[in-house]
């Protein structure tokens, strides 16, 4: 059985560049769509970043 189970392959790190919003996603989607939201917002510039 496998100790890692829990963990998720990837993570997506949505953060703002000109503010202090950032969260972690396990989905691309989720990611993108956060991402627009905040962008469309508050007019942000906001960067994915992938974690293993
Ligand atoms: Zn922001």
């Amino acid at each position: 059985m496998s100790s890692q189970r829990s963990r998720a392959d990837r993570q997506y790190h949505v953060v703002c560049r000109e503010c202090v919003v950032e969260k972690l996603f396990e989905s691309a989607d989720d990611a993108a769509a956060a991402k627009l939201e905040h962008a469309k917002e508050t007019g942000h510039q906001v960067v994915v970043g992938r974690v293993k």
